[in-house]
């Protein structure tokens, strides 16, 4: 059994995107070609926003808004410490602070906490707040009832990281409309995935648009040779934006599978362990199924058992971001995210990818529970 097995993937879509592949090749637009722009408007179109800019990967998804916004030494930008490494790396890419926030039980930015983190960057007066980064941790939309309200009463930009959450919503809302710019990833492993790097930007703002446009193309003028500012080689490569186009055609269908392996995966475990928390207000993108276990010792028996039985498990994430090595050697003195803390040494992802058989749930399922239960 494979974690993610985009193989199976592949194998149902292959003749469309073995032809949109042989297309660009035939028509040798490698950089820049009309898929790039098709591509942009159906994604803008599926998550509701009014401008979509693709990029090279994620994390430049995350690095160029923060250029835009002139993000840098002396600023302050909240995040949360339970995520992958990029949502911290792209502040601290552009001289700029991270400020580590706690999560709470759905694994998302602990809105209490910061409200806490904010009143207390102000009250110091060393760093200047500047945003938010939110992140849509393993597919479910961070709580924007309260983030977005928070973000406009300081002052502050919100930068929605939904390289996990695309495709997901809150009461129908998508992943990647929230705050004033979004950010995605098409990691092959992600929702939506291509077949090597890719990410986009979204936005609603006509001028921020402009911007990240520019700053994508080496901060670009009216034309290629005119420089107006500093910006980054960040285009998505026509090969990636022909493949997601035939990959979006089936992505509500492969929502709606993973949906259907999710509910399968919680019928068969809650009761024997923490599942993720669901409820009728979020559509989650199921980009990882993460159940929680007592402690490290069962957690470890857990992924031993699976993987005698040939079954890959995954923790996202061992370390949280406050504790990692790189921010240590910066400098920082550690902070303290007890829920955070406690929550890495619990998690444990399962298989989960739209292509999974009931029986293959049912398998890791009885695993897990025999595991848990010796
Ligand atoms: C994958 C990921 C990114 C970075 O995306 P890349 O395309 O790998 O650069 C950023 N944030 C989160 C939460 C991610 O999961």
């Amino acid at each position: 059994m494979e974690f993610i097995d985009l193989g199976r993937q592949y194998q149902a879509i292959k003749p469309m995107v073995d032809k949109a592949i042989r297309g660009v090749l035939d028509a040798h637009a490698y950089i820049s070609g009309p898929e790039v722009g098709v591509l942009e408007e159906q994604l803008a179109d599926f998550c509701g926003r009014k401008h979509c800019v693709a990029c090279g990967s994620g994390t430049e998804a995350l690095q160029i808004p923060l250029m835009m916004y002139g993000v840098g030494p002396g600023d302050a930008v909240f995040v949360p410490s339970f995520t992958f490494f990029s949502t911290a790396e792209c502040v601290s890419l552009v001289g700029a602070t991270p400020v580590f926030v706690e999560v709470d039980a759905s694994f998302n930015i602990d809105c209490d906490d910061l409200e806490n983190k904010i009143a207390i960057v102000e009250a110091e007066g060393s760093l200047r707040p500047r945003g938010i980064i939110s992140v849509d941790l393993f597919g479910r939309s961070a709580d924007y009832d309260r983030i977005e309200p928070l973000a406009k009463e300081h002052d502050l930009f919100l930068l929605e990281d939904a390289a996990q959450g695309f495709g997901g919503a809150l009461r129908g809302k998508r992943n990647g409309s929230f705050g004033d710019v979004s950010a995605t990833s098409f990691f092959p492993a992600k929702p939506l995935g291509c077949y090597g790097d890719g990410g986009a930007m979204f936005t609603d703002d006509d001028g921020i648009y402009a911007l990240l446009k520019s700053i994508r193309e080496h901060g670009k003028g009216a034309d290629k040779y005119d420089n107006e500012r500093i910006g980054i080689n960040g285009r998505l490569d026509t090969l990636q934006a022909a493949i997601l186009i035939e990959k979006l055609a089936i992505f509500e269908e492969e929502l709606e599978r993973r949906q259907w392996c999710a509910e399968r995966y919680t019928k068969n475990l809650a009761s024997c362990v923490m599942t993720p928390l669901v409820d009728d207000a979020h559509y989650s993108a199921w980009a990882q199924y993460t159940i929680r276990l007592n402690d490290t010792g069962q957690r470890a028996r857990v992924q031993e058992e699976l993987s005698e039985a040939g079954i890959p498990s995954m923790i996202y994430y061992p370390i949280p971001l406050h504790q990692q090595r790189a921010y240590a050697l910066a400098g920082r003195k550690p902070a303290s995210l007890p829920f955070t803390e406690e929550i890495s040494c619990q998690v444990l992802s399962l298989p989960m990818h739209p292509y999974l058989e009931g029986e293959e749930i049912d398998r890791v399922s009885d695993i897990v529970m025999a595991a848990v239960r010796r």
